[in-house]
Order: C-alpha cells, then structure tokens, then sequence
C-alpha cells in the first residue's frame, strides 16, 4: 500500500543521529589511509566524491517505510549524499573495525573497506536504520583494495536485498542503486584481465551492521572493555528485551543469535539461495542475510552447488554446507564472548538451540513445499527426493512450486502425475526411463501421504505456494538487468524491482521469468560463475 506521501519527506530533511559514533571507541587516528587500528570500534571517514553521481535506482517500498519521498530522476542532492559526493548536517559517517575467520581461516583486521556508514533515522514504526554506502571510497580498513564496487555487483545487491525481503528471509534492505560515473578496474576472475567497469554505490538499510567479526577482533586483541560495550550496547539497542545487560542477558543474547541464525538459514535453503561467502565478518548479529557478493540462485537443484569461483576447489561455501557452516561460525563467535558471559555451559546451549532450531525450522519448511505434515526425524519422503532431485538436473523453483499442481487422486496415471513438472527437467524428455519410473512411484506416494492426512485441499496448497516462491533473482534474470543498466537501461532492473515484491504470486504477465536458465546462459561469466571481485 502506497504511504500518504504528506507521510514522506524529501531525503535532505530527515535528521539524522550518530548513536553508534557516540557509543564506541574512536579510532584516534584521522588519516585515512590502510593501517591496523588497535583499541578502536570504527574510524571516522568522510566517503570519496564521485564524478558524477546519478540515481539508477529506488526502492520505493523501502523509502516508504523509513518515510522517504521517492527523489526526482536522477537524484539530483539525493544522488550526491548517496553517491558519496556530499554529507548532510547531523552525519558523522564511520567505517567499522571488525575481524573475521575468511574461508576457515583467522584473517585477522578486516573492517569496512569500502563501506561508510551515512547516519542513522528513526523509520516511521520509530525502528533505528542505518544507511550506509557500499563502495564509497578508501577507509583505514582498505587494505590493497580501492574502496570502490561495480555496477554489475551493485545492481545484485540492491535487487537481492529487497528480493529477500519480499520472501521473508531476514536480511538488509538497499534503498538506492547510484551511478558514480566513474570507472572501476576489475580483474573479474583472477585472470589477467582486467577491465574499466562502471562504478556503482548502494546504499543499504539495516537496525545495525555489527557483524560476528566486530566481536572476534576485540577478543583476538585482548580489547576486553570495547567488547563489553559492544555486547552491551548490542543488547540495550537491539535486544532489548532481554534486559540489563550482565551474565544473564549475555547468555540469552547470544541463544538468541543462535536462533535467528538458524532461522535465516533454514529460509535460504528454503528459497534456494547460496550466500557464496560465509566468511564470519559477512555474520550479522543480528540474523540478517548481509554482504552480497558472489551469491547465488539453485536452478538445477544440487547440494554441492556454489556460485563463487573462489571456492570452487572446497565448496566450502555450497547450497548443502550453509546449515553446518553457520554452526562453525557461531561456534567462533562463542570463542570470542567466552570470557565475557564466563559460562561455557550457556555458550554450548546456545549452539544446541542452533541445530534444534535449524532442524525444526527446516522439517517444517520442507513439509510446507511439499504440503504434507513435518515428521519428527528423517522423513524417508524427504530423504528420497533428494535423491531424486540429484540424480538429473531438476530446477529447484519450479519443481516445488508446480508440485502443487501435481494430481494426489488415487487413480491418476504416471503421466499424469508428471506432467505438471516436466518444466523442471534439462535433459530433453526428461522423466524418462528408471528415473521416470522412480519419479512417479514417488509422486504416487506423495499423494497417498497427502490424502492419508487429508489436509483441505485448498489449505494445503496455499500452504506450498507460500512456502514455494515463483520468482527468485534467477543468476541469468540479474545479468539481463546488468547488461541492460550498462547501456543506460533500466527498464528490466524496474521490473525486477517489481515482479520480486510478490514472488509468490502467479503473476502470469512475467511468464518468462519462470523458467529454466537458458543454454546461453550454462557457462556465461555472471550467471554460473561468480567471483568476489567485485
Ligand atoms: P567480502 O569478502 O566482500 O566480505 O570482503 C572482505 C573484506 O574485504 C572486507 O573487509 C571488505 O571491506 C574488504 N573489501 C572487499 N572489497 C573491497 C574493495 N574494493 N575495497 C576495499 N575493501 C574491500
Ligand atoms: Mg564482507
């Protein structure tokens, strides 16, 4: 529903606050160039001007809710505060200092190396939100990196955010997608060719971005008294009903991370999404889905699928490792609060409650693609599916959304049974042969279950359409929209915008966005293969 727009306001005359800046540890240090900063929790930094800043993008659901007017095209001072080329009264902008584990490994100082927080403002339920840039320049925490991020790698952020959000994972939002008019050198896959591409800055929305890594560099620095006053000020702001910050709201706190956690995950294997990099710095401590890098969609539905070339030898970071790697991540964070909440035992129970939680909040997700009713423990219907769905490429989306339309009579043919998804298959004729047969034995059995526990029809398939989305930011549907944009294009980019608001409606007017990835798009760089640079 639309705001009133007397609700909104122009962006130049919202206040902003600083309540992070004020909270924390400054680093001391004002010149920004790349360098450890011991003792601190951000450094102050003003983002980089950009050439010649120009709004590509809005969200507008996103500005309705902070209570933001949609700005004229182009952006005009709104392009130049969230392109990073000018600050407003009441921003004190700051990149954060946090640490993290990068591919299983401690990587010591990382921080915000191209992302400055803006400010923060009161949205219109009265929740604190950020805003802060991504790719706006060089910050104390750098390193070789120029601080800068590309349109392509931008354009996925900004539309995967608020496709997210729409799907109900939790995650950051993105308010803006802006044109720097500058060029960006990137070698896109590590291999001696690099290329001036255009740069982009978004600017994205979260209560806060404090991420598992803000924790894991004070205590891998003996930093004992800035991280209590992160816990603690974590807590006051952003757990606030757990109370007055001490051993017993620590210990509650972080079973509660341990539970947002597991809910997050469960959503993405849900939808089908592969973060790409679940390095502990890309955590939110606040269970949201953060940092938009080389993530990635199943089409074929494949548990040791990843979308990041960089882990293409380990797939650490694949579709089926997410739930376990979680885990090990919030077993870091429980290394780094372990003096703080004193009490191993809590700690321990909190990483209990993970996979409890993981699994509870899985069986039902998967019970409701499917419309049957979760079982406790492995549910031999379940367990067989994947195996099915491995055997031959089967695209994730539309299977479990056209298994809706799957006949459960008792009499239905096999063919009958299959027809509404054979949509689904790659190979040419698919189902066919054994794999056929076995396919449809299952079906048959799916419907027995269904029948057997009789839940009303119309109930039950609501139920999976809510569980089953029709439209997700397909690899190769994002890369139509970059390549568009590049070309000043953003007509696929609105519609994206768009369509991903219900992606659990029919929608049959965007038709040919539920299907399956095209051959063109098998090996094309962008759609198959994603790096970090980005
Ligand atoms: P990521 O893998 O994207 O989460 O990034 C890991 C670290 O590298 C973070 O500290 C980022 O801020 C930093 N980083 C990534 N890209 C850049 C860049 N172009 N310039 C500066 N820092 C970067
Ligand atoms: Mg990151």
């Amino acid at each position: 529903m639309n705001a009133p727009d007397a609700l909104l306001r122009p962006f130049e005359q919202l206040s902003f606050d600083d309540l992070f800046v004020r909270s924390h540890a400054a680093d001391p240090g004002s010149h920004n160039v790349p360098r450890q900063v011991p003792g601190a929790a951000y450094s102050r930094v003003i983002p980089t001007p950009v050439a010649a800043p120009r709004l590509l993008a809005w969200s507008d659901v996103l500005g309705e809710s902070l209570g933001i007017a949609r700005p004229a095209p182009g952006g005009g001072v709104v392009a130049d505060v969230l392109g990073g080329a000018r600050v407003l009264p009441g921003m004190q902008p700051y990149a954060a200092r946090y640490g993290g584990h990068q591919f299983g490994q401690w990587a010591g100082q990382l921080g915000d190396g191209r992302a400055i927080t803006l400010g923060e403002i009161i949205d219109r339920a009265g929740q604190r939100q950020e805003l802060q840039l991504k790719g706006a320049g060089r910050t104390p925490y750098s390193r070789h990196a120029d601080g800068r991020a590309v349109l392509r790698s931008s354009l996925r952020e900004f539309l995967c955010s608020e496709a997210m959000h729409h799907l109900g994972v939790p995650t950051t939002r993105a308010l803006s997608l802006v044109a720097t008019g500058e060029g960006v050198v990137r070698d896109m896959f590590y291999n001696g060719n690099p290329q001036v591409e255009p740069g982009a800055v978004v600017c994205r929305v979260a209560p806060c971005f404090v991420r598992f890594g803000n924790f894991e560099i004070f205590a891998a620095e003996n930093e004992a008294a800035n991280l209590q006053t992160l816990a603690d000020w974590v807590i006051r702001h952003h757990y606030p009903h757990l109370g007055e910050p001490g051993p017993k709201a620590y210990a509650a706190w972080f079973d509660e991370v341990c539970g947002r956690t597991a809910l997050m995950v469960a959503h993405w294997m849900r939808v089908g999404f592969v973060h790409g990099v679940m390095n502990t710095d890309n955590m939110s401590i606040l269970g949201l889905t953060i940092d938009y890098g080389p993530y990635g969609w199943l089409e074929g539905f494949d548990l040791d699928w990843t979308p990041n070339t960089t882990d293409a030898e380990e797939r650490r970071y694949s579709y089926g490792q997410q739930p376990q790697i979680a885990y090990w991540n919030l077993t870091r964070l429980a290394g780094a609060l372990s003096d703080l909440v004193g009490d191993d035992d809590a700690l321990r129970a909190g990483l209990e409650r993970y996979r409890i939680d993981f699994g509870t909040h899985w069986s039902q997700m998967l019970a409701d693609k499917l419309g049957i009713a979760a079982q406790a423990g492995d549910d031999p219907l379940i367990v067989e599916l994947f195996g099915l769905l491995q055997q031959t490429e089967t695209d994730m989306t539309i299977f479990f959304r056209r298994l809706a339309d799957v006949p459960s009579d008792a009499d239905a043919t096999a063919e009958q049974r299959l027809a509404p998804l054979r949509d689904a298959f790659y190979a040419p004729g698919a189902p066919s042969g054994e794999h056929g047969r076995v396919l449809a034995d299952w079906l048959a059995r799916h419907a027995q279950r269904v029948r057997d526990e009789a839940e009303p029809p119309a109930q039950r398939i609501a139920r999976m359409q809510r569980s089953n989305p029709k439209y997700v930011l397909r690899n190769w549907i994002a890369q139509q929209a970059i390549d568009a944009a590049a070309q000043d294009d953003m007509a696929p980019t609105e519609r994206l915008l768009e369509l991903l608001k219900r992606p659990y409606d029919e929608q049959p007017e965007h038709a040919d966005l539920f299907a399956r990835r095209p051959e063109w798009a098998r090996f094309k760089p962008g759609c198959s293969a994603l790096s970090c640079s980005s």
